[in-house]
């Protein structure tokens, strides 16, 4: 207990500015090694369909178990894989493992399921990253429309027709993209109408007081309409309770993501959990 308050202490620094504090310095160290040493795990969370509830995909949400400081989360140490460049490597190792996890996870599902991987816009912009989804799912044998990449407007840093054309290139290969964290950060309506992403992912931070916040729901409801206009599948990220389900299934959201459903998990558990599912490894 004294080492995660010792973390959340040092997240709030990290929020505090450019400082970096001694913490920073080390953990970045530590993910050096962390790869080979295999610290890293990834968990997955289901998308569920809003009105029937059934499963009909993951989320592969990566997690370090460091020796010391125990599970950090990657909203700590994803920015710092970014900094020094060891996101390229892990994005990569997390592609490979959530294509061969997605074999057994949706090997038995009776419905089209998804895998849907966190892509960093650092990866996605890479050359070669094409290439690299193609050999992950050649080695792992999923079928490229089992598989879905999770981006956010930051791939737009090199300019609309690159990501644009990436996006296109991928779905020609049968892979689909979603926009991820619709709403926050500095997106813009106009990416809905420049990128060919096939979803919206709508950020927790809309759904969390949406039944308190009109505006909030205005613009989800907004969101939802207009997306679909575009052809556009709606997922709701966050959802924890009854009422905010309720309230999504109201407004016409297709798909729902929350701790009311179930938390990340790792494999083990789900193939464990879920009757019907894989059988356990
Ligand atoms: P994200 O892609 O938006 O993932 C959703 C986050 O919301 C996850 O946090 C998930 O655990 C959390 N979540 C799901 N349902 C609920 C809920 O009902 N309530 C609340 N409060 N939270 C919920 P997590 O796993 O900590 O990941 C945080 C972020 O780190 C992700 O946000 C994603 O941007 C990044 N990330 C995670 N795994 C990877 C990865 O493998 N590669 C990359 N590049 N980024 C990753
Ligand atoms: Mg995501
Ligand atoms: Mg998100
Ligand atoms: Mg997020």
């Amino acid at each position: 207990i004294a080492k995660r308050q010792g973390r959340n202490t040092w997240q709030w620094y990290r929020g505090n500015g450019q400082q970096v504090t001694a913490e920073e310095v080390l953990l970045r160290h530590d993910l050096y090694t962390a790869l080979r040493s295999e610290q890293f795990v990834l968990y997955y969370q289901p998308i569920v369909e809003a009105n029937s509830g059934r499963v009909r995909g993951y989320e592969a949400l990566i997690r370090w178990y460091h020796p010391e400081r125990g599970m950090i989360s990657p909203g700590v140490f994803i920015p710092l894989a970014e900094q020094t460049g060891q996101i390229i490597p892990l994005g990569g190792w997390v592609l490979r493992r959530a294509c061969q996890d997605a074999t057994r996870l949706l090997a038995e599902s009776d419905e089209p399921a998804t895998m849907a991987v966190n892509i960093s816009s650092l990866q996605f912009r890479r050359p070669g990253f094409l290439e690299e989804v193609e050999r992950a799912l050649a080695e792992s044998g999923l079928a490229p429309e089992q598989l879905e990449l999770e981006v956010t407007e930051s791939i737009l840093l090199e300019g609309v027709e690159h990501a644009s054309e990436l996006i296109h290139r991928l779905g020609t290969l049968g892979v689909r993209v979603a926009l991820d964290d619709f709403g926050t950060g500095f997106s813009s309506l106009s990416y809905l109408r420049d990128l060919p992403v096939y979803k919206v992912k709508l950020d927790r931070a809309f759904i969390h007081d949406i039944e308190s916040n009109p505006r909030n729901a205005a613009i989800v409801q907004g969101v939802i309409t207009m997306a679909h206009h575009m052809e556009m599948v709606v997922v709701a990220e966050g959802i924890e309770t009854r009422e905010q389900q309720q309230d999504m299934i109201r407004r016409g959201c297709d798909l729902l993501q929350g701790f009311y459903f179930a938390r990340p998990a790792p494999l083990i558990d789900i193939t464990g959990r879920f009757p019907g599912g894989p059988k356990p490894l």
